[in-house]
């Protein structure tokens, strides 16, 4: 089989070599191919040395101490928002709010937002592609306060019916969430069109970019959004740690999310007065090392470049695309490669979506399988489950081929039992 052509620009083994874990053997000296990047990516040496540095260096509570340790880790800290605040072109550093995660992020925003400002027969607009993490909180806000949820469909191939969504929008819908990338389909949305389209029928616009932030360049001011969240540790950071962005005008307008230490200005036995934005709404002691390792995080795409690592990802799908459908009986869900990110959900006729990813294990292979938190999209699939493998920098075409080898392996072995259990 021929070998995807890497481009010398991006050095796909010289970028392997940062990452430890990947020269980890899972069985047997069978070499690890991880490609459950979808669900959290591994961490470069030079995240880990950040860590392990802050910890052994500078480590203290922060905003608190007088004391320059503390003084040390609020510097660190701050910086990783100014990095955020670059990265994904914030045009105010107290606009980057950090969070425990893009879930805490849309919690904060269904709350926070979502119970000053939407009202009994209000309509929320979240899309039939959507993670549990951009529906429950939603759900919730709604049966809170009233409030109806509608739904834009997809087509059968997993794309956005964009003319339904137009349908949808009305003087009612006060906010309209979506993924600007599908976890399960890879679909991206045309996240600028429907914020335009939104913020036309007075809607609020609200961006699960959990799936989008660590794969391509992110410009906010030019998605024209009000709120956008995503997590560290799907972008080579640390778990525990994510960020929400949002307008300055708006975030200052709500009400806080969490109450406690640090995000007020003044206690008394009577009440309380909040702080400015960010510190309003990060309470308690925030993830510090997290964040400043999110921050290494960020020097490090930015160094290897966040448009390379796009073209790298679409090289793959293509590849897998190709190489997957050599196989008799297999479905890829979702789009043509093209119109989709590095992720690839699929089922093989006749193989339950978790023996494959059980068969794929003792191959070294790691993939995910089930509903990937989006129970309403596999409903609309029409599939219980599906095996999902996703892409990150650091994988390689022969990965996509010791995938398809060991698929191949897996349905010779289940069609072998079907035919002995027919013939016996
Ligand atoms: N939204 C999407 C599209 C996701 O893929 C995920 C995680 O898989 C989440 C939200 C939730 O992210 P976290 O668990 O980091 O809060």
């Amino acid at each position: 089989m021929v070998s995807l052509s890497e481009k010398t620009s991006f050095d796909v083994e010289a970028l392997r070599k940062d990452f430890p874990i990947l020269a980890t053997q899972p069985h047997d000296g069978v070499p690890l191919v991880y490609l459950d990047n979808a669900a959290s990516t591994q961490r470069p040496r030079q995240v880990i040395d950040k860590i392990v540095e802050t910890y052994e260096k500078h480590y203290a509570n922060v905003h608190r101490g007088i004391h320059w340790l503390s003084e040390s880790s609020t510097d660190l800290y701050e910086e990783a928002r100014r990095k955020v605040q670059a990265f994904i072109a914030a045009p105010r550093l107290e606009e980057v709010v950090f969070t425990r995660g893009t879930t805490e992020g849309l919690n904060l925003v269904a709350r926070s937002w979502g119970d000053a400002n939407v009202s009994a027969g209000d309509e929320i607009l979240l899309t039939e592609l959507e993670h549990h993490s951009n529906i429950v909180p939603w759900q919730q806000l709604a049966e809170r306060r009233g409030a109806v949820i509608r739904w834009v469909p997809i087509s059968d191939d997993g794309r956005l019916e964009i003319d339904a969504f137009d349908a949808l929008l009305n003087e009612r819908t006060k906010i309209v969430s979506v993924a600007a990338v599908s976890n399960v389909l890879g679909t991206r949305c045309p996240v600028e069109a429907i914020a335009r389209r939104a913020h036309d029928a007075g809607a609020v616009v609200v961006v699960d970019a959990a799936q989008s932030v660590p794969h391509e360049p992110t410009d906010v001011q030019k998605l024209g959004v009000d709120f956008l969240a995503f997590s560290g540790h799907k972008m080579l950071g640390p778990s525990g740690v994510g960020v929400v962005w949002g307008r300055a005008e708006l975030l200052d307008a709500m009400p806080p999310f969490m109450g406690g230490g640090s995000m007020i200005r003044r206690v008394t036995k009577d009440g309380f007065e909040p702080a400015d934005i960010p510190t309003k709404f990060e309470a308690g002691t925030p993830p510090i090392v997290p964040a400043i390792g999110l921050g290494a995080a960020i020097d490090y795409l930015q160094q290897v470049g966040l448009a390379g690592v796009h073209e790298h990802e679409q090289r793959l799908t293509q590849y897998a695309h190709e190489r997957m459908s050599e196989i008799e009986g297999l479905h890829i869900y979702g789009p043509a490669p093209q119109l989709k990110a590095g992720i690839v959900s699929f089922t093989i006729d006749g193989v339950h979506a978790h023996d494959i990813a059980q068969l794929l294990d003792r191959d070294g292979v790691a993939v995910r399988a089930g509903h990937h938190c989006a129970m309403p999209l596999h409903e609309r699939l029409g599939a219980t489950a599906t095996t999902r493998a996703s892409f990150y920098l650091y994988n390689t075409s022969a990965e996509v081929d010791a995938l398809v080898d060991s698929l191949g392996r897996a349905k010779s072995m289940f069609s072998g039992r079907h035919r002995r259990r027919r013939s016996g």
